[in-house]
């Protein structure tokens, strides 16, 4: 089985997002693949509208954002697939930290659209406000190996005690509060579609 770790700043930063943030809030990340370990190191939050009732994944936002990284490096068409940001995080508020259709949808967006046939593989996180994270790994080819959930995230780097990882949480609030406030656009009017509503209302139900 594949593992995954994840530095205790990286984590802290997720939590943080999904805490400050009162809607759905995404990002992307980091992952150095090290003697069999996939270590995610850091967590980038980019710009992004997020309505109240839900949000969705701006995959062109993302693209946009990976070729801006990518410039200097003539990768522009491979993206992901050049680049170690292979994690992509987003909350689901209070809902479940389960991944949903619409999340299943986005992910093989991914496979198509994004990776280079070489080795592709994306990492995944959903989390909630009530502290559950749930990390699955995607493996597009072969299609067999494809997907491992995982519910605990061991750190990368410590051991960390209870205290040092609240400290840490409260250093690093004010960054990630300004971060949210210049990258965040916050949105009353959601376009609206039966089948998100749906899809809304059934992951509510079941909490
Ligand atoms: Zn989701």
């Amino acid at each position: 089985m594949a593992i995954i770790k994840i530095k205790a700043e990286a984590r802290v930063d997720i939590a943080l997002a999904i805490d400050l943030c009162p809607v759905e809030i995404s990002g992307i990340g980091e992952v150095v693949f090290e003697d069999g370990i996939r270590h995610i190191t850091e967590t980038i939050l980019i710009p992004q509208k997020c309505f109240y009732e839900y949000t969705t994944f701006d995959w062109e936002a993302f693209l946009r954002y990976s070729a801006e990284l990518n410039k200097r490096r003539m990768a522009t068409r491979s993206l992901l697939g050049t680049s170690t940001k292979r994690l992509w995080w987003h909350s689901h508020v209070r809902g479940q930290a389960e991944f949903s259709s619409k999340d299943e949808a986005y992910i093989e967006q991914v496979s198509r659209d994004a990776l280079l046939p070489f080795n592709p593989w994306l990492i995944s996180i959903v989390g909630n406000k009530h502290g559950v994270l749930t990390t699955r790994l995607d493996v597009f080819r072969p299609k067999s190996a494809r997907t491992t959930e995982y519910t605990r995230l061991p750190l990368s780097d410590g051991p960390y005690t209870r205290e040092m990882l609240r400290d840490l949480y409260y250093a690093r609030l004010p960054r990630m509060k300004s971060l949210i406030e210049e990258m965040v656009t916050i949105s009353a009017d959601a376009p609206r579609s039966s089948w998100e509503l749906d899809e809304f209302s059934s992951r509510e139900e079941k909490t």
